[in-house]
């Protein structure tokens, strides 16, 4: 299962965040908390006129999206 999910991820370049968002609708709103697919911890990145709410274990490959707040959310 674990290797299951490392392939797939393996075959992602981050640049899909944007179709991979829709099918992770689930994570809205829930920055700071865990993800319900990964447990991985679910953040939140701001921009001019919006947020996104995104996890980095299922949509990012564990990448952190920098933005003007990410500082606050890293550790
Ligand atoms: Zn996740």
């Amino acid at each position: 299962m674990l290797g299951t999910a490392l392939r797939e991820a393996g075959g992602k370049p981050p640049a899909e965040l944007k179709d991979t968002k829709r099918s992770h609708m689930r994570v809205h709103g829930r920055a700071g908390e865990a993800c319900p697919v990964c447990g991985d911890t679910v953040r939140e990145v701001s921009f001019a006129d919006t947020a996104l709410q995104y996890c980095p274990g299922c949509q990012t490959q564990g990448k952190i999206l920098a933005d003007r707040r990410t500082s606050r959310f890293l550790k």
